[in-house]
């Protein structure tokens, strides 16, 4: 399997987060997690935003609130540094 992009991990970031990824693409996910700093940024702030949810009322954000972070995430990789 080739290696994840910074465009596949986000996609596939969701799934990854609630382990619904297949052994394999979880190891991809790793893999790329391990080299790629900008993922690793992306990962820790979903991860604190989708805990800030669940310890208020919320158990879990709801797929649409999490797909437009993503949205908005993916908006900030894609934007120039200045
Ligand atoms: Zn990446």
């Amino acid at each position: 399997m080739k290696p994840l992009t910074c465009d596949d991990l986000l996609a596939y970031l969701s799934s990854y987060l609630d382990g619904e990824l297949d052994e394999e693409l979880s190891a991809a996910a790793r893999e790329h997690l391990a080299t790629c700093r900008h993922c690793q940024v992306v990962l820790d702030s979903t991860r604190r935003v989708i805990l800030l949810g669940e310890g208020q009322r919320q158990r879990r954000i709801p797929a649409a609130r999490r797909g437009a972070l993503f949205e908005r995430l993916r908006a900030a990789l894609d934007a120039p540094d200045n």
